[in-house]
């Protein structure tokens, strides 16, 4: 997985950028959002193995399970933009955890119908470039923010 600094830059790049072309309210919670797939390691702290319930946690389905369960639990009104602000940056995390190299995969694409993992195998694990490529998108979704400020007035 990369490091949590870059899935929040990567996702708060990606909110830049489509809060141009869709109202956008919930940065905090689509940032959240980008996290909450890797709550499966919250087993760190668990005395026995959890791993393969919570490995749940770290998959499409799982992802938009969480996202719906905390924007129904959380609120009352806002639910629909809440769960799309957590499922959206869910996802935005198990995409960049798909271009890791593993051999043996990092994201269960098809759970539950299949329990195997998938890796485009793009990036390696411990390699800085995602985190220099995140700060890279991350400063170049304000360049663009700025532009198209400037292009609207
Ligand atoms: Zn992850």
């Amino acid at each position: 997985m990369p490091d949590w600094l870059t899935h929040v830059l990567f996702a708060w790049a990606l909110w830049n950028i489509l809060s141009l072309k869709f109202n956008m309210p919930f940065i905090g919670i689509f940032i959240t959002g980008s996290l909450l797939p890797d709550i499966d390691k919250v087993e760190v702290m668990i005395p026995f193995n959890a791993e393969p319930f919570l490995s749940v946690f770290h998959t499409p389905v799982g992802a938009l399970i969480t996202s719906g369960v905390i924007s129904m639990a959380i609120l009352r009104d806002g639910q629909a933009h809440v769960f799309l602000a957590l499922g959206i940056g869910s996802i935005s995390h198990l995409l960049l955890d798909l271009m890791v190299k593993s051999m043996d995969g990092r994201v269960m694409l098809f759970f539950p119908f299949s329990f195997v993992s998938y890796s485009l195998n793009i990036i390696a694990q411990k390699d800085f470039m995602f985190l220099y490529l995140a700060m890279a998108v991350f400063l170049m979704s304000f360049i663009v923010m700025r532009y198209h400020g400037d292009v609207k007035k």
